[in-house]
């Protein structure tokens, strides 16, 4: 009965030095597990004189019981420190300011690149792609500028070999697709163009727009309309528009489409250089030679085609004065859209 007395006292002393749940398991291992202290008085019952062992008996089980007791309730308040502990840990200052969080935004020339395919496409044209690395004769001859062509000397080229250049203009995929469909053809053409140029309104690699429209009974007047209707949806249905006579070899008549400045309101500024007007893009009519060389009977067909650079159009949109910005990929610059 003293054993189990002192046994009792040295379990009080040992769980109040027990700070984590590892402490606790070692000390019910020490006095209930299967070799425990309190279990060894269990087994060495059967050594107690009979008379005793009843009393002896019911004191050693009281005490397992009282022991299991206290030890549930360390266990109860060892878990509950802990929970605490950790939700401290893991508090949130719900007044310290967001963290923002950085979305990304579309380059400003595919933003007016998307917008030019829209307008198109809301007007029944298709979207038609070409190869950028394109054989000499569907960038020049196939479109009336055979070698020996003034013309060449306008688009300074980059030569891969004597038949394969970098496409000067996304044209070739007009030629490409009269190759593979017959009339009506409503298709524009937007992709990535090469030439040997660099200055502030200059890049070897920009982004054109081409456009063709090709049926029976197509006439210039369509092309007016067509082409009037997409100035007034891309810069304002009041800018004003005029055609002006120009050349180019794979149309005829041709003529470049200029809009009233939108800087200067048709005064004339530094921009439009006191002219009053902004070029804006090149068009004609379809010369007939082009459809002998697709395969279209000029008899039969008429059409009329477009082309813009997207890079121009952007810098008229939103009055950008230098070229080179779009491509120096400066944060400050392209989180302006
Ligand atoms: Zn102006």
């Amino acid at each position: 009965m003293n054993d189990l007395l002192s046994l009792k006292k040295a379990f009080l002393v040992e769980i109040n030095a027990v700070s984590d749940i590892t402490g606790l398991q070692q000390l019910r291992a020490k006095y209930t597990g299967r070799k425990g202290l309190i279990t060894a008085q269990l087994k060495a019952l059967s050594a107690v004189p009979p008379e005793e062992r009843p009393l002896f008996g019911k004191a050693v089980n009281d005490l397992k019981v009282y022991v299991d007791q206290i030890m549930y309730r360390k266990d109860q308040s060892l878990k509950d420190a802990e929970q605490q502990k950790r939700l401290q840990a893991e508090k949130i200052d719900i007044t310290l300011p967001g963290k923002p969080s950085l979305s990304g935004r579309f380059h400003p020339l595919n933003r007016v690149l998307q917008e030019i395919k829209d307008i198109f496409v809301s007007m029944g044209f298709g979207i038609e792609e070409g190869p950028e690395v394109e054989l000499d004769y569907y960038n020049f001859e196939a479109l009336n500028i055979p070698r020996h062509h003034p013309a060449r000397d306008m688009q300074d080229t980059f030569y891969v070999s004597d038949d394969v250049v970098l496409r000067t203009h996304t044209s070739p995929v007009q030629v490409r697709v009269m190759e593979k469909q017959r009339p009506p053809l409503k298709i524009i053409a937007p992709g990535k163009v090469y030439r040997c140029d660099a200055d502030i309104s200059h890049t070897p690699m920009f982004h054109q727009v081409e456009g063709l429209m090709v049926d029976s009974g197509i006439s210039f007047s369509d092309l007016k309309g067509l082409l009037e209707l997409f100035v007034h949806s891309f810069f304002g249905k009041d800018t004003p528009v005029r055609f002006r006579p120009s050349y180019f070899p794979f149309t005829e008549p041709s003529a470049e489409v200029d809009i009233g400045c939108i800087f200067c309101s048709g005064k004339g500024c530094r921009v439009c250089k006191t002219t009053g007007w902004l070029e804006v893009m090149g068009c004609g009519m379809v010369n007939p030679k082009v459809f002998e060389m697709s395969g279209y009977e000029p008899d039969a067909f008429t059409g009329f085609a477009f082309g813009m650079g997207v890079e121009r159009l952007t810098m008229l949109k939103y009055a950008i004065d230098d070229i080179r910005l779009f491509y120096e990929n400066d944060l400050r610059f392209l989180r302006q859209f």
